[in-house]
Order: structure tokens, then sequence, then C-alpha cells
């Protein structure tokens, strides 16, 4: 059906409809009449339909209540009654995404698949689940899922446990983390992002069960949420059914979700946080530093674009001036951007592994090299290249399999804030705006007057603790030995009780009844044919050509495969070094800086990986290559061919300075990668022990590299003559 402007079809009235060239859709907005519940719907012609059902979940402490409210919807409802429906959807059906995420101001409830009854299956279990959860009737799902008082016996000590409390915990024993919520904080104290939506474990155990299902109440209804159906399937069928089965059940209220923002501040503000970290870890420049300005908001697309733009180009990129300055002055061994996440841009300039006395010099560093380039004017072919970086991002969709996904987190950046919805999805005038800027001082201005003149801005020092972990365990010991002390012994034996009701659901398999309600389909539900993607092969004298001839929206990509099987053992870990880099590295032409601006001008990047491909049916044998990757849009692709020769056979490898800084930095990005999952990084090393492919991708890229990079860093001026 062709639907019209201001005519209502199964309850929802649509209220715009035009077309978005840059995604090949047709946008369709409409307002469900009886609940005030939005959709939007994009049509076209991708067969990796996305569905999903998003609500604006302003936090009110650091309880982590929206974090907890979305692990325990999923957790069974009104239809689909087995203890984890989300877990058996995974299992069992033929999703393309499925996944629920808290952010800091809002939930979202993604789901993706091409066949078009899965498709249904998803948004059916996903609509039940957010509007008619079993939250209210079973405690137990709020117990194990957020946290409760763990106790099986009067003589045992009180122990806090749950899901969501477990996984804060060790999210907030990442330095990581901890910055990130220092940050938000410091430039937004009177707003919800000076909370933590995710839940600070030292805060989650304050959370009731009324303020809980309060929450869920308060925010989860219809006219809070924002419903999102994108690709080719039979949308009469699901308004109808997302109407009759769900909307009509709710009537038009006005909800107070309304998303705060910071008013200025004129002093800048500053803080000293700190991470927890072992005893046996040294302590001595580990601290990190964090510079943060708030530079607008994410509403005005051009405004949000300009601080990605100038975040890469002056801060994060190979090219990029004050890092460049930063790291020559040797502050931090690594220094990276970030922004931060809601309705704010804030900016952050990071430097790792520094120390605290170094912070003035980081500081006058920073504020100098911008003053610098606001007096000189900056780099036009920088800039431009930073503008390409976010032109491929939005062309590719973030790169993303599933694009319709990343146009849906896309749109809420303006959607959530009652802005325009598909602001971010328009985006060719968007670019061509940024572009045309370039003949003006606009990136210029924006430095003096959004980082340079902003009193809105933060310093915050995040310094390693010995034995910070303990004391809050500690802590944590006294105050619910406190609370057990206060408790009767018929308040003690109800706890136990509970504990008792939750093992006892929690070990209990689903019965038949309930895994019936699970929606599956049948074999003849799904398409026999494998898709096949169009090959050409043509040998050439001494390499293979592969050709595929796809719809990739006028970007050319091309990788190149080197065969690394001939390599002594013993040098293997070298190959991977040169990934990182080749590239970063001055040339026989030109410097690196020259050459990062060259390399973004003309293509989407030049990147290099290890890979192993293992053979079919056994690790006992495998191929390890290193790939070379590259994208161009249009004609450019023939640039690509003498920017390749010239990094791959034209590489100086005589700045041993660089090299000491570029190795430094990968050492460093390996540690953040250890400490965040650790557990997959001891599952290598053991698989290592018996697996001849584990064994080499170890040596090659894990802790092997690792270790292979501690010693050459360890005597690098002896080391560098030994191996240049
Ligand atoms: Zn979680």
């Amino acid at each position: 059906m062709t639907y019209e402007i201001n005519k209502t079809y199964f309850g929802f009235k649509l209220t715009q409809k035009y077309e978005i060239k840059e995604i090949d859709s047709i946008a369709h907005l409409f307002e469900h009449e009886k609940s005030g519940a939005e959709l939007l719907y994009l049509k076209n012609d991708d067969d990796n339909k996305v569905f999903s059902v998003a609500f604006r979940t302003p936090p009110s402490d650091s309880t982590g209540v929206p974090h907890i409210v979305e692990h325990c919807v999923l957790s069974g409802s009104r239809k689909y009654k087995t203890k984890e429906p989300f877990m058996d959807m995974v299992k069992g059906s033929l999703k393309t995404f499925i996944n629920a995420m808290t952010f800091s101001d809002k939930t979202i409830y993604p789901v993706a698949s091409r066949n078009a009854k899965d498709f249904f299956n998803l948004m059916d279990v996903y609509l039940d689940s957010v509007y008619f959860p079993m939250i209210y009737d079973e405690p137990e799902i709020f117990m194990q899922e957020g946290w409760h008082y763990d106790i099986h016996d009067r003589k045992d000590p009180l122990k806090c446990t749950g899901v969501v409390y477990n996984e804060m915990l060790g999210a907030y024993s990442t330095p990581d983390a901890v910055l990130d919520d220092a940050i938000s904080a410091s430039l937004y104290p009177d707003t919800c992002y000076s909370f933590s939506s995710g839940g600070d474990p030292d805060v989650i155990p304050e959370l009731t069960f009324d303020d809980f299902t309060n929450f869920h109440k308060k925010y989860y209804h219809p006219s809070n949420s924002y419903i999102y159906i994108y690709g080719d399937g039979d949308i009469d069928k699901y308004l109808e059914h997302i109407n009759e089965d769900y909307l009509t059940h709710f009537n038009k209220m006005s909800v107070d979700s309304t998303i705060v923002v910071q008013s200025p501040q004129s002093t800048p503000s500053h803080s000293v946080k700190h991470y927890p970290v072992s005893d046996d870890e040294t302590v001595e420049n580990k601290d990190y530093l964090a510079l943060s300005y708030n530079v607008g908001l994410v509403t005005d697309p051009v405004e949000h674009l300009t601080a990605q733009i100038l975040k890469h180009a002056l801060i994060s990129s190979t090219a990029a001036p004050v890092k460049k300055a930063l790291l020559d002055a040797g502050i931090g061994e690594d220094i990276s951007a970030s922004m931060t996440d809601g309705v704010h841009c804030g900016l952050s300039i990071i430097a790792k592994n520094t120390s605290e006395d170094r912070k003035e010099d980081f500081e006058n560093i920073v504020t100098t090299t911008l003053m610098q380039l606001v007096q000189a004017g900056i780099d036009k072919d920088l800039i431009r290249s930073s503008i390409n970086i976010v032109e491929y991002d939005m062309r590719e969709a973030s790169r993303f399999a599933t694009k319709g996904i990343i146009y849906h987190i896309n749109s809420m950046q303006s959607w959530l804030y009652s802005d325009n919805p598909t602001a971010y999805l328009e985006y060719n005038p968007i670019l061509e705006k940024l572009n045309a800027l370039l003949e003006t001082d606009h990136y210029e201005n924006f430095v003096k007057e959004r980082i340079l003149g902003n009193a809105h801005a933060s310093l915050v020092i995040l310094k390693p603790e010995k034995g910070l972990g303990e004391a809050k365990s500690n802590k944590l010991a006294e105050r619910l030995q406190v609370y057990k002390d206060s408790l009767s012994e018929q308040e003690l034996d109800t706890l136990i009780e509970m504990n008792k009701k939750l093992q006892k659901k929690q070990l209990s398999p689903d019965t038949a009844q309930d895994l019936a309600t699970i929606p599956k389909l049948d074999v003849s539900d799904v398409n026999p044919d494998v898709e096949r993607i169009p090959q050409d092969i043509e040998q050439r004298h001494n390499y293979t050509l592969l050709h595929h001839d796809i719809f990739s929206n006028d970007i050319g990509y091309a990788d190149f495969l080197f065969d690394l099987s001939t390599l002594p053992f013993e040098l293997v870990p070298y190959a991977n070094l040169l990934t990182y880099l080749i590239t970063k590295l001055d040339t026989k032409d030109q410097s690196y800086v020259d050459l990062t601006k060259e390399i973004y001008k003309h293509t989407g990047g030049i990147s290099l990986q290890s890979v192993i491909y293992p053979a079919k049916d056994t690790d006992q044998f495998f191929y390890p290559r290193i790939a070379v990757r590259t994208k161009a849009i249009g004609n450019q692709i023939e640039k690509i061919n003498d920017l390749l020769i010239e990094v791959l056979t034209r590489t100086e490898l005589t700045d041993t300075k660089r090299m000491k800084e570029l190795i430094q930095q990968a050492k460093s990005r390996i540690e953040m990668n250890i400490i965040q999952s650790g557990n997959s990084v001891a599952g290598r090393r053991a698989m290592s022990y018996f697996s001849p492919i584990a064994k080499y991708t170890e040596h090659l890229t894990g802790l092997g590299f690792y270790w292979f990079l501690e010693d050459l860093l360890k005597d690098f001026d002896k080391n560098v003559t030994k191996t240049c």
C-alpha cells in the first residue's frame, strides 16, 4: 500500500514522507494516535530488515536502573514464558543482529533478519518484552539480573551479587570506564550525564525493587518510545500487528523524560580520580590526563561533525599536530581523543601512561599548538582528509554489515532530542557544507571559540591506586555486616528463603510448555539456496586476481594478501610489527605527516593486518598472510596503486625515535585490550599449547607478540641497530 500524508493506517497517522537519496529509502514518519508512539519507517529494497524500539531513559542516579531494566525485560514476558526468551532467540533464530543497548540517555532494542518469518518473530518477542515483561510478577528476575543479598545460611556473611552488578564490577576495574564517567560528570554536572546509566557498583545496591519497577512503568510507555522499521518487509502487516497486540492497550500520556542541557560553565573544573591496580603492578607513569571541552550540541549536525573532523585532524590521526607535539615532548605513551555520548558534544584530548607532574606541560602544549594553528590557518588538506573519513563512515554505514542498525543509531542522534529523525541520514548537504566551509575560517574559529576561549572545560587526572579494589570490597563487607546485624532472625530467614526460591528457579529447566511459547522456524521457512558472491578468477603471471562485481555504494575495495608461510618462526613477530609501522613512517618520497594527508585525500585509508586463514576442517594447517586493505571512491581507485607502491617499497625504517613512539603506542593499546578482555587473552594462550594454528597466532599477534614488544623496548637503542 502507498501511504498518504495525514491519513491513518492501523491507528498510525502518517505525518511526513520524503525520499532520502543517500540511503536509497523513502522515510515515513508516523504517530500512533491512541498511544502517542512515534514510528520511523525507512522503506527500501534491503532484505536485511531491521526493527527496533527505543526509549528515552535519562538516569537520575548511578544505580544503573536503565541497564538493569534492559536486562530484566528480556527475561520473560506475557507471551514468551521461558526464563530467557532473548537467549532462546539468539540460539534459535536466523537473526543478522540481536542485542539491547543502554546508552547514557536512551535504551534501544534492535533486531534484524533477512528471513521474513524470523523477522516477524524477533519483532514480536522484543515488543512483548518491553511492553509486557514479567518483572512485576517475578521479583527473582530483578534479583538475578540486577542485584541481591546473597545468603544461604544464617551463619554466612551477607554478600552482594547479580548479573549487572558483577558486569559493572568488571567494567569499573578498567581505567577507560572510570575516565569516561569522570569526563562526563566533570562537563555536565547538572544533567543525567553526571550519572552512570550502566551502574556504579558502589551505588547499585541502593536500588530498590520499587524504584526499579517504577522506572519501567514511567519510561517504557509508548508515549516515550521510538519505533523503527527498515527494509523491504510487509509494512501493512507490521503496523496492524503493532497496533492490535501492543499500542492499542495504552493511552497517550505525557512522560517527563526531557533531557536537560547543561548550562554553560564559567570556570574549568579540575578533578582527580583513581582506578584500581593490583599490588604487583607498577604505578609509575600510569596516570591519565584528560582535557575536555563542551564544544556544542549533537542536534546540529554541522557543529557535531565539525568537532569530529577537528578531533581526527588535530588530535587522533597520525598526522595530527596536537598528537605530534605531545608525543614529541614525551607526554604519554599514547595520545587519543574521544567524544561524550548524549546531547552534548564533549571533546577530550587524552594522554595515557603519563604522570600528573606533566599536567602543566600537557595543557600548555595543547593550547600553544592550537593557538599556532589558529594563527597560521589549519592545513586545508588535513581537514579535507578528515572530511573524507566522515564521508566514508556515512556512506559505508560505519562498515557494519547490517546497515539499518547504524541508520537507526544515527537517527536517534536527532530524534531523541525531538529533532528531525533523519537529520544525520540526509548527509550529502551536510558534507557539501563542511567542504564549502573549508574556504572560510570556520574551522579556525571553531578551535578559537569552542576550545581555546571556552571556559566550559575540565581537566581530569586519573591515577592508579594499589589496594583500591580491596579497600572497596572491605568497605562493602563492613556495610553488609552492619546491615546483617540490623536484621531480625525472621528477616534473615526471609532473605534465605528468597535466595532458595531464586536458586530453584535458576536450576530448574524451562518446561516443555514454556519452551513451546518461543517461536521457531520450520525447515521449509528457510531458503535452501546458498547465496553466491559473484567472483571472477584470473591468473596473472605471479599472482591470482579475484574480482567481485557487487553493489558497493560507489566505493571500490582492493585487498592484497602476502604469504607469510616461508618466514622463519622466530621472525614471525616482526611481520606483525610492520603492520604497526608501515603508513606511519616517512617514505623516501615524503614525511609521514604528508603521507597521511595524501592517503586520506585519495582513499578511505590503507590498513595492514596479520590474518591467518584456517584450512578446512583442521587446525593443523593454515595460511598466514599480511593483508593490505584499501578503498577509494569512484575514479580515485587509480591513485591507490602509486600510494601502495610507495608505502610497501619505499618506507624508511631509519627514524628510530618515531619507531619507538609507535611501538610504545602499540604496546599500550595491546595492554588495554588485555585488561578489557583478559578472559579471551588467557583462552587463546591456553589453546596455543595444543593447537598449531593457535600457537602461530599467539606468536604473531597474541601474548607472544606483546612480550616481543616488551623485550624490544627494554633496550630499544641497542635492539634497533640489531633489527634494522
Ligand atoms: Zn549488561
